[in-house]
């Protein structure tokens, strides 16, 4: 009881002395999203991190949130977190690819790993120390900010009955997958998401992606395009946490832990709350529309995707040397991986099919 009784106090005094100096530390904060505060679940990672590093630390690191709607800057995060004029940003790393062209990787590319296999890939193989050296020359910190896992390929007016059909079709596709189908005879455009619906309803576009079922219903496409198309070029974006570097290295360790801490657990919510709404959204829209018709590419015009994929891809591995050791990277991952995918969740969907009512 004694003995006991003394660790205890000195277990008390250890605390005291602790305390005030833990208390004395207030950080004050600002975060940048690409995304306007009502876009969820993409604006949602931010604002549940703030919440989460504020009670984690006793309310001594506040982190106040702002959406595109009082910065107006939404591709602007990069820049604004290097520079300091905000500590922290979330956004997503493709959105970088005319400053590096590698930033690519990190959101996610055609024909690329899915979900699963990428969230392996940063965490346990080669990819958050890839990720970590390619925004080095940024002088921020990246990290994964939540994943919408696999996006539809869009809606599309009238079917895809081969590649000819893909000549002069006008689409709003952006990123590498728009370089692809822009070689495949595309008329790759872009146009702010605020004018998309009309943009397609009166036939200035034809095509059009955006996410999946939970994002899409609310811009109405499925009013005016009755095609919606399996996904092959967004496989598994990635959102993405910047952080000033210098301002993060100042921080006291155990707050640098609760923000590791809260971007890991805020990541892991955005997919499954992406997940349950496209799953509501899909047998919303299922219901309300019966004439969308869902859609995979026929198989010869998605093995010209491919090719022209892998053209652009190893175009720019050929000219840069950081490009080429992710691209790699991924490749030599995937080759493991998606055996291990096939071998449990394909074959797991493939099982259940089997007993299916
Ligand atoms: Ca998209």
């Amino acid at each position: 009881m004694k003995r006991v009784g003394k660790i205890a106090l000195v277990f008390a005094a250890a605390m005291l002395v602790a305390s005030p100096a833990m208390a004395a530390k207030k950080i004050r904060w600002k975060l940048a999203m690409t995304w306007s505060s009502t876009l969820t679940p993409l604006a949602s990672p931010a604002p549940k991190l703030a919440k989460m590093v504020s009670e984690m630390t006793g309310g001594n690191f506040e982190i106040r949130v702002e959406g595109s709607e009082k910065h107006k800057a939404p591709l602007g995060i990069l820049d604004m977190v290097k520079g300091g004029q905000y500590e922290m940003g979330h956004t997503a790393s493709y959105y970088w690819k005319g400053k590096d062209i590698t930033s690519v990787f990190f959101t996610t590319v055609p024909f690329g790993m899915t979900s699963a296999e990428q969230n392996a890939w940063l965490y346990y193989d080669e990819g958050m120390v890839l990720q970590q050296k390619t925004y080095d020359k940024f002088n921020v910190y990246s990290f994964p900010g939540g994943n919408t896992s696999v996006q539809m390929g869009g809606w599309f007016r009238k079917e895809i009955k081969s590649v000819d059909d893909l000549k002069g079709l006008k689409m709003r596709i952006p990123g590498l997958a728009g370089e692809v189908f822009a070689k495949l005879g595309v008329n790759v455009t872009n146009i702010p998401p605020g004018e998309l619906y009309t943009a397609l309803d009166r036939g200035t576009i034809d095509a059009l992606e955006w996410v999946g079922p939970g994002m899409d219903i609310k811009m109405g496409f499925h009013k005016v395009a009755p095609f919606y198309y399996a996904g092959w070029h967004e496989p598994a974006s990635d959102m993405q946490f910047l952080i000033n570097k210098r301002e993060f290295d100042k921080l006291p360790v155990e707050y640098q832990t609760a923000l590791n801490t809260a971007m890991k657990a805020v990541s892991a919510d955005m997919y499954s709350e992406n997940f349950d709404a496209s799953a509501r959204a899909w047998a919303k829209m299922k219901e309300e529309f019966p004439n969308i018709k869902v859609k995979i590419f026929p198989q010869d015009v998605l093995k010209a995707m491919k090719a022209a994929t892998d053209e652009v891809m190893e175009g720019y591995a050929a000219e840069n040397a950081d490009f080429k050791e992710v691209y790699d990277s991924q490749k030599a991952y995937m080759a493991k991986a998606r055996e291990w995918t096939k071998m449990s969740t394909q074959y797991y969907l493939q099982t259940s099919e089997m007993v299916a009512e």
